[in-house]
């Protein structure tokens, strides 16, 4: 069977939409393979940079929320308006359905041809070449598509990455649950729309955070954990009852794994390659998958490109070069945030305290808002580190 097909992305969330979006702008023939139906479980809250550089209509964006409010386990709040140092912005909030479909409709649009189904298998025709076997929506028919390579952005514990990439299969995950509410008629204490709540408390995450994030008329109720046996649903009901949301319309009840670390490879070494959860490109301590998914994307559809037109294999392996030059250092500490501050409640307790820090805002809001460090000072990075030795100490002394 001769390839027809440049590429077939194999999953049409943000980070296949983006790479089958870029591919076919470059010329491409490529095919973007979606499963129907589903939607993605997730927050949906996006920074500026992202809607700046995707070119995010405004008609997307459901919420703006311009302040994070951080409760630690003592209930002690620490409130972080955005306009103190994350410019005059928003934190955007998307609903996944019309998101994800308006990203495949720009695919669409730039010339990617659209298959409704189920990945199956990668298979390979009498030349050694990659053959794309998905079960056909409309007829539950199994079709084949003959391509020069495949991009897997099928999401966590990925099926195209788990045939294809060795290690995948033991991507660390913790798993995320909330529940789509219909949003107070009123604001009051515990609910605002233009306010994300995030909770740093073992009774709802033994490891992660439980957060409320409000999407105008809807919100997304959450939490994550990576212990096994701990009630998600348990904990959802726990805050919604706690937040005065108990007696709102439950919409829809959901969860999904959210990878923890990026994988050591992205490719095969021949023609398939993946990205976005697939590749494990989440930040940790914060959950943050979609924007990092979406450059994921775009790194891809370059090295591809690189591929197609060099038809050298190792062109694949600059998708996470480039990545991880750009991000792996942000990835480096939000790691090590996520293990020492999440730790147990008293850590916690102090994380929320630190948040407080003029200093500690200052670098947090243009990292999320922006991606950017910013270096322009450096002796508030100087007494954030003192602060921090400080922070450190005094947990070590307590908890010892
Ligand atoms: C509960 C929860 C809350 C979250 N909140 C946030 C948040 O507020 N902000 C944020 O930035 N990130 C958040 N994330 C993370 C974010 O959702 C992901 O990182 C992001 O969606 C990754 O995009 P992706 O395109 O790589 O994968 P996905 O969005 O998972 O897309 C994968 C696509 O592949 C398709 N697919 C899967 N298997 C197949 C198959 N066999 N055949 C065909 N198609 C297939 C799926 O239908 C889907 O369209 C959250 C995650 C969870 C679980």
């Amino acid at each position: 069977m001769s390839a027809i097909y440049d590429c077939v992305v194999v999953g049409g969330g943000p980070s296949g939409a983006t790479a089958a979006t870029d591919l076919a702008r470059a010329g491409h023939r490529v095919a973007l393979l979606d499963r129907a139906g589903r939607i993605k479980p997730c927050g949906g809250a996006i920074p500026p940079k992202l809607i700046r550089d995707f070119a995010i209509p405004d008609h997307l964006i459901v919420g703006r929320v311009v302040a994070a409010r951080m409760i630690a386990p003592s209930d002690a709040m620490v409130d972080m308006p955005v306009d103190r140092f994350g410019g005059d912005g928003f934190v955007g909030m998307v609903d996944r359905d019309t998101f994800d479909e308006w990203l495949r409709e720009r695919a669409a649009l730039a010339g990617a041809e659209r298959r409704t189904g189920r990945f199956d298998r990668i298979e390979r025709d009498t030349d050694g070449g990659a053959v794309v076997v998905y079960t056909a929506h409309a007829d539950g028919a199994e079709r084949r598509i003959a391509t020069r390579c495949v991009i897997g952005a099928d999401g966590a514990r990925s099926r195209v990455a788990r045939g294809t990439i060795a290690g995948a299969d033991r991507m660390p995950c913790v798993f995320a649950y909330h529940e789509v509410i219909r949003s107070p008629v009123a604001d009051d204490a515990a609910f605002d729309r233009r306010r994300c709540d995030v909770f740093y408390q073992a009774a709802l995450s033994p490891d992660f955070y439980a957060w409320v994030f409000p999407h105008g008329d809807t919100a997304s109720v959450g939490v994550g954990s990576a212990v096994k046996g701990f009630g998600l649903r348990e904990a959802v009901a726990r805050l919604r009852s706690r937040n005065h949301l108990a007696g709102c319309e439950t919409i829809r009840s959901e969860g999904a794994p959210i990878p923890l670390r990026p994988l050591r490879k992205w490719d095969n070494g021949r023609d398939v390659l993946v990205t976005g959860d697939a590749a494990g490109v989440v930040a940790p301590a914060s959950g943050e998958g979609i924007y990092y998914a979406m450059v994921a994307g775009q790194e891809s559809a370059r090295a591809v490109d690189l591929f197609l037109v060099t038809g050298k294999p190792r062109a694949l392996a600059q998708a996470r070069k480039r990545f991880m030059r750009a991000h792996g250092q942000v990835f480096w500490i939000l790691g090590i945030m996520q293990y020492f501050w999440y730790h147990n409640d008293r850590r916690r307790e102090r994380f929320v305290t630190m948040c407080d820090d003029r200093d500690v805002q200052r670098m947090l809001w243009p990292a999320y808002m922006n991606k950017q460090l910013v270096y322009a000072n450096p002796l508030a990075y100087l007494r954030i580190f003192m602060k921090d030795m400080r922070y450190l100490l005094q947990t070590a002394g307590a908890t010892r």
